[in-house]
Formats: C-alpha cells, sequence, structure tokens
C-alpha cells in the first residue's frame, strides 16, 4: 500500500477502513540465504538494501525484541557528515545524501528535517581545529561554513556569549544537518523490506551460532534453530556479547548513554547546537520538547538505564551554556547502550569465520548513519567485498594500529 496525501483523503471519507498493517508477522523458515541479527535500524536497512539494490531474496532479520526497541528508537535524532578524516567523512557524507532522498525512497514521513547544526568555538585552537574540518568536510563535497559571534548572536540570542570561563568565540555550522525522527526511521525500513519480501522476526533472541569447520551454518534462536548462507550481526550496544558467542573477542566496550527531553516550549532552538567547552548537545523536537544529551556514563555496562552523576554532568553543561534551560521542566530521561570502538569509529567487516559477517562500534554517532551503514553491509554481502566509502571499516586496522582516530582521543573509549 503507497502512502500518499490522496490515500489520507480517501480513508478519512471511508472510515479508515482501508489502512492495511504496516509489516506482516512472520513464521521464521527453516532457512535463510541471509540472516541478520538485530532489527535496529542498520539492520533494518540492510535487509531493505539488499532486496532492493542487491536483488537479493531469502533475507531474514531477527530481533529479540520488538523494532525500533533499542539504540535506533533511543537516540536524540541528530544527523549531520561534519568529519575531519579521510576514512570517516566520506562515508558520513554519502549517508546524509542517502537521508535527502530518504522518504521518497521508503514512501514514508521519517520527518527528515535539515535545520542545521552548529559546533560551537570558544578558543583559538578549537576555532584552528574547526577551520581544519570545514575545509576537509567542503573537499569532500559536504557544506561547511564559519560563523562570526555577530551572525550566531543573530540565531541563538539567549546563549551565555560572555560567560567568563567559556566566551563563545564563533562556530562552525553544517546547514544540511539536523534531524530525523528516530524510531520511524526503523518503522520506514522495516516496512519497506516487508514489502520486498523479508521476514521481520520480533522476539527470536539469537542465542548462538553453529559453526562447522570454520564456516557459520546458521543460528541458535529462541524459536530453534535457523540455518543461513550467510549470518550478519548487527545489534550495536549488543555486539561484544553477542560475538562472544562465535569466541570473538571485539575491539568494543559497551556503555550507556542518557537522553533527555523537556516539557513541551514554544519555539526557540532554531537547529541543533553543541558546547564547544562541555559535552552538551540540543535541538527543540516538533513537539516543543527540548532533546538534549552529553557524556555518556563512564563505566562498561549492557544496562539501558544510567545514573545521576551523568544527568547531573549534563544539566551543568546545559546551564553554563543556555542558563535559561534551568528554568524548564524535564519530563523524560532514557538510557541507550552504545557500543564504543577503540577508536571511536565503526567496523563494517567479514570476519575470520567463514559465511558470518559483522557491524558495530557506531559508538554514540551511528543513527546519521543508519542509510550508509545499511548500504555499505548490504553491498558486502551480496559482493564479499566493501563499498567504495567504507573501506576504512575494517577489522585490521587495529592489528596494523592504523587507527581512525577521529576525536584525537587514542585507544580511550570512554574519553571520545
Ligand atoms: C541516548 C542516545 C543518543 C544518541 N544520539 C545520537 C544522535 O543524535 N545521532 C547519532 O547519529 N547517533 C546517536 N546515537 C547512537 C545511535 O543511536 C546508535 O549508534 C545506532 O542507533 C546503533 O545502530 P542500530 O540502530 O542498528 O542499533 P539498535 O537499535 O540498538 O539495534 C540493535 C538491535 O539488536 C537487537 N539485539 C541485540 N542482541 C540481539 C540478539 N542476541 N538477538 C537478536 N537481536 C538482538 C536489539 O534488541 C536491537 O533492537 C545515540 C545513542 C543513544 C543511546
Amino acid at each position: 500500500m503507497r502512502y500518499s496525501g490522496l490515500r489520507v483523503i480517501k480513508e478519512a471519507l471511508t472510515g479508515h477502513r482501508g489502512w492495511k498493517p504496516a509489516w506482516r508477522n512472520p513464521e521464521p523458515q527453516k532457512d535463510y540465504d541471509f540472516v541478520i541479527i538485530g532489527a535496529g535500524g542498520h539492520g533494518l536497512a540492510t535487509a531493505y538494501y539488499l532486496a532492493r539494490h542487491y536483488g537479493k531474496k531469502r533475507i531474514a532479520v531477527l530481533e529479540k525484541g520488538w523494532i525500533g526497541g533499542g539504540n535506533v528508537g533511543r537516540n536524540t535524532t541528530i544527523v549531520r557528515s561534519n568529519y575531519l578524516l579521510d576514512g570517516n567523512e566520506p562515508f558520513y557524507e554519502y549517508s546524509l545524501k542517502l537521508w535527502e532522498g530518504l522518504e521518497q525512497e521508503l514512501n514514508y514521513n521519517a520527518m527528515v528535517s535539515q535545520r542545521g547544526i552548529l559546533n560551537l568555538i570558544h578558543n583559538d585552537a578549537q576555532r584552528d581545529a574547526f577551520i581544519r574540518r570545514g575545509n576537509a568536510m567542503i573537499l569532500n563535497g559536504a557544506d561547511a561554513e564559519m560563523l562570526s559571534v555577530d551572525q550566531i548572536r543573530r540565531e541563538y540570542p539567549f546563549l551565555n556569549f560572555d560567560n567568563a570561563r567559556f566566551p563563545i568565540t564563533g562556530g562552525l555550522a553544517q546547514r544540511r544537518g539536523g534531524t530525523v525522527r528516530h524510531d520511524a526511521v526503523a518503522w520506514g525500513y522495516a516496512r519497506a523490506a516487508d514489502s520486498l519480501g523479508v521476514d521481520i522476526i520480533q522476539n527470536c533472541e539469537v542465542t548462538g551460532f553453529r559453526i562447522e569447520n570454520g564456516t557459520c551454518k546458521g543460528v541458535e534462536t529462541a524459536r530453534g534453530f535457523i540455518g543461513a548462507g550467510k549470518v550478519a550481526s548487527c545489534v550495536a550496544g549488543s555486539s561484544s556479547h553477542l560475538m562472544a558467542k562465535a569466541n570473538m573477542r571485539l575491539p568494543i566496550e559497551s556503555t550507556v548513554l542518557q537522553a533527555f527531553v523537556s516539557e513541551g516550549l514554544k519555539p526557540v532552538m532554531p537547529g541543533v547546537l553543541t558546547f564547544g567547552a562541555g559535552h552538551f548537545y540540543c535541538s527543540q523536537s516538533d513537539k516543543g520538547g527540548l532533546v538534549f544529551g552529553g557524556d555518556p556514563d563512564r563505566y562498561n555496562t549492557y544496562a539501558q538505564r544510567g545514573n545521576l552523576p551523568a544527568i547531573e554532568d549534563v544539566c551543568e553543561s546545559g546551564m553554563a551554556l543556555v542558563p535559561a534551560i534551568g528554568r524548564a521542566r524535564l519530563l523524560r530521561i532514557w538510557g541507550g547502550n552504545v557500543d564504543m570502538s577503540m577508536d571511536g569509529s565503526p567496523i563494517i567487516d567479514r570476519t575470520d569465520i567463514g559465511g558470518l559477517y559483522f557491524n558495530g562500534g557506531w559508538c554514540y554517532g551511528g543513527f546519521k548513519a543508519t542509510p550508509a551503514s545499511g548500504m555499505c553491509y548490504a553491498h558486502l554481502l551480496a559482493t564479499d567485498t566493501p563499498h567504495e566509502v567504507a573501506q576504512a571499516y575494517r577489522f585490521d586496522r587495529f592489528r596494523r594500529g592504523n587507527m581512525i582516530d577521529e576525536k584525537g582521543m587514542g585507544p580511550q573509549p570512554n574519553a571520545h
């Protein structure tokens, strides 16, 4: 069923009796050509592109919970491509371009809103770094713009510009960055993949791998064994836990990241804003709530619930930048389990086990990567070669010491 304005009018006039479920609820078959583990944004996008762009069939996505219950429905919805390093910037710019056409491609309103992102600058060294970053972005076909304090004052008059400790001295803007309604992305990909015959099987946890003579033959699940030609792990924060069942130890640690939403306010925040002197970022949802976040809780865990010290830390940073935020009441907070790689960059690669593939290490920035990650993982699964924009996302970079150290923090995930 195609969604359109005409369809909405027709259904309104006929008592809304014509709407169909957005996806089926199939029973698992005994085997598939491709089994993707995890129905988050990346798993669903992979299944969709595998079917739609690579013409593959007999695809299943196995999900231990429900569609959108993981980080794809827990993030703060920011999309952007303001990266510096060669391994990253082409990939994230490719992703942003895919976001720009996504709603038409999926025939689904994902509320893609290119309201712009602004990274604030507070000292000279930061200005130099952001000029360099902006130039790298432009060289890779992205957009970037340095803003003066006066320009920022016009767009964000309520910031604490003259804070003695963190004065604002400029900013790097990417006007094509913005937000996308996170769970609509999961629903849009699920609906589109389902319509191409992909079986999305919820409440079907993968509990182990059947590996014979170095080749993965399928997965053990809560609903029995399911055979597979190729098995693709795509479970974000559960990556190290799941791959341990195949005796793999990953360069990934999991931690919890919290998100915050204030009560609804009149429009005040025109775009996405990031503080350059603390970890705090903020945008405003279409319902009016300020959506913000900051540092992860700094300990390893698979829990999806964080603690008070991180909440205090994020709120303090918010108050330093936007003092008025202290007048808004917090409505909701939640946590998501994020897969922190050792250099802060992701992995999309084959493993040493035949037929077993891996996608993960997205840290707290993988939502913006969803379309490109799905496309690149589908390319790898279909062709056994890396997609041209994901060439750097291989396991062997950790063995070779050839890190993609975007944050310049070295191998310390809790410092990224
Ligand atoms: C609070 C927060 C804010 C964030 N903000 C942003 C942001 O603004 N911008 C941005 O780009 N990124 C952001 N991120 C990061 C982003 O959400 C993640 O990197 C991305 O969503 C991970 O990919 P995914 O959508 O596939 O993960 P998920 O949605 O977590 O999908 C993984 C799925 O695997 C399933 N699974 C796990 N184990 C198994 C198993 N054994 N068997 C079957 N299924 C299994 C899980 O149930 C889950 O549904 C944020 C994350 C958090 C937590």
